[in-house]
């Protein structure tokens, strides 16, 4: 039998489509192996200030569905410091808590390293839009991002077509470009610009003005927040065309929404497996979805290293913007 009876988890960092489902699986499987689940409220904020509630069966109901987090999420500066760190892991032991499990990302696992550095287990779950977090194929509320920016793309679609227009549109990605470039391929984008790669200007107009010579007088281009200003280039490349051009920034309606089946079901899988790394009192463990499987991974693995970019797909979609 094992020796977790209690155990809180909490979410961190930005929230992201499917946290919900990572919740209920959580306190659900908890509760199906006997086990005490708390939720605390705010992310490494309401660890160190004590906001933790007790966690039942009807707390997660009515929540798959639903985007953001029940628990709020927050950035917590204070967890960055010794004496915050020290706070938080004091209020687990206080409670006599067994063991805590993490949703957020790649820095939120750190958060949870140094809990884990002062004796109490720790498990994280993988979950941001950016699915950059290396050591996991897939990140909870990706798939329910590129879907949300397709949707929206397929709307200023639409529009472009009808006035022969070049559309910019900026999708989120500070320091990674996988949701512009998942979503670009998706939509069949003429032109996708990340920060992992130089933009090349006589590239993009080249297809520009390709396209325009075989009657094409419309185009998408997506453009990671992190690569450049969609306004400036915009600006440039009607300037060096003649082409009109529109910008487009999606912004936070990236974040929201209902979660996808597939971010449900992955959020779901994660969750129990948590729990189930935790009763095997196992630390400092990431649940990661690889080849089509859940396993757990060692944590350092998600902020050690750099997720590759997918020069592969990039290569493909450039190939097929001919
Ligand atoms: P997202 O990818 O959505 O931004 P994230 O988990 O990477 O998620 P961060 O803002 O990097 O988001 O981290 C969330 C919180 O984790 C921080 O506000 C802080 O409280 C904690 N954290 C981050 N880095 C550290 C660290 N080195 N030591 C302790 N705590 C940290």
């Amino acid at each position: 039998m094992s020796k977790v009876r209690r155990i809180a988890l909490l979410t961190s960092g930005g929230d992201a489509p499917g946290m919900n489902a990572a919740i209920r699986a959580v306190v659900r499987k908890g509760i199906y192996h006997g086990i005490q689940v708390f939720g605390i409220q705010k992310g490494y904020e309401g660890l160190i200030h004590g906001e933790f509630i007790e966690m039942n069966l009807g707390t997660v109901a009515d929540i798959i569905h639903r985007g953001g987090t029940m628990l709020m999420t927050a950035r917590s500066e204070e967890m960055k410091t010794p004496e915050g760190q020290k706070n938080a892991a004091a209020q687990l032991r206080y409670r006599n808590i067994d063991a805590l499990i993490i949703i957020g990302g790649d820095g939120s696992f750190r958060g949870a390293q140094t809990i884990s550095a002062q004796g109490i287990p720790v498990v994280g779950i993988p979950a941001t839009i950016d699915n950059d977090i290396a050591g996991t194929d897939m990140t909870i509320g990706f798939d329910t991002t590129i879907n949300t920016v397709v949707e929206a793309v397929s709307k200023i679609r639409d529009t472009a077509t009808s006035h022969d227009r070049t559309f910019l549109v900026e999708v989120m990605g500070r320091n990674c470009g996988n949701i512009a470039l998942q979503a670009g391929v998706a939509c069949g984008a003429e032109s996708i610009l990340v920060p992992e790669m130089k933009i090349d200007m006589d590239e993009i107009i080249m297809k520009l003005e390709r396209g325009n010579q075989r009657g094409k007088n419309h185009s998408i281009i997506i453009v990671a927040e992190g690569a450049t200003s969609a306004w400036e280039l915009g600006e440039e490349l009607r300037k060096r065309t003649g082409f009109e051009t529109r910008v487009t920034i999606l912004g936070h309606i990236q974040r929201g929404g209902s979660p996808s089946a597939f971010d449900v079901v992955l959020a779901s899988q994660m969750g129990g497996k948590a729990v189930e790394v935790l009763l095997e009192e196992k630390s400092d463990q990431m649940i990661a979805y690889v080849n089509q499987n859940i396993v757990p991974k060692p944590l350092e693995e998600a902020y050690g290293d750099l997720k590759p970019f997918n020069m592969e797909l990039y290569e493909l979609a450039n190939q097929l913007a001919i």
